[in-house]
């Protein structure tokens, strides 16, 4: 039984989020404020998180910078009542795995959650590597050479499709469904987002992941840059 914390401040729609998810199976928790959110997760028994970004006290950008920084990698689903893309970016940019701008239909949030924890729980699988770049089973970090490079659930989700067909161009569509677990697409430029992060962290390896111009991206490993 999957364990959510719920950060939302409007008690009707906690409630009725809570409601759905109960029954749905997961066992949910729900604070108020960004301030509560913080020690509820320091036990580390939350499976994920789903993240009001406009909350009384803290911001919820806030919150999620201080949950990463704190080495926290369960998913994170953010909600938002800002339709400005800015805070959609700015919250993937702070270790957001996804968001739903409000008001959204309960069947997404439940969609995306789902698909947020499949990820994470993904089967072990052995080591991928390209060039100096290696991607352990039981971690969510990579590595170059010696270097530890941290990396959310989405990124891991990201680097190991990648890892797995390395050499071959993989579609918008195709990350979609075999890195984020969506059957539809979401309409965003989460890929875009996550895709641009993932690349900042291989800087310095081996590995050089390419956009195909109008058709995806590609990983190679080729010569050592910096770009
Ligand atoms: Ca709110």
């Amino acid at each position: 039984m999957p364990k959510i914390l719920l950060v939302e401040d409007t008690a009707r729609l906690a409630a009725s989020i809570g409601r759905g998810l109960t029954e749905e199976g997961f066992t949910v928790e729900v604070v108020v404020n960004g301030g509560a959110a913080l020690p509820r997760a320091a036990p580390r028994d939350l499976d994920a998180l789903v993240l009001d970004l406009g909350l009384p006290d803290l911001d919820g950008i806030e919150v999620l910078a201080a949950l990463r920084a704190a080495g926290h990698q369960m998913p994170i689903l953010v909600l938002t009542a800002r339709d400005a893309v800015e805070s959609r970016v700015q919250a993937l940019e702070a270790g957001a795995d996804d968001y739903l701008v409000k008001p959204f239909a309960f069947a997404e949030l439940l969609a995306r959650l789902k698909a947020l924890l499949r990820r994470a729980s993904a089967p072990r699988w052995a080591p991928l590597s390209c060039g100096n770049l290696r991607l352990e089973p039981d971690s969510s970090a990579a590595h170059i050479a010696e270097r530890t490079v941290p990396l959310s659930p989405r990124e891991r989700s990201l680097l190991e499709l990648f890892l797995r067909r390395q050499g071959e161009t993989v579609t918008r569509p195709e990350i979609h469904r075999d890195a984020f677990g969506y059957d539809f697409d979401p309409g965003t430029n989460v890929v875009d987002v996550h895709v641009a992060h993932l690349r900042r962290k291989l800087m310095g390896s081996t590995a050089h992941l390419e956009t195909v111009r109008g058709r995806g991206f590609r990983l190679q490993a080729g010569a050592t840059t910096n770009d």
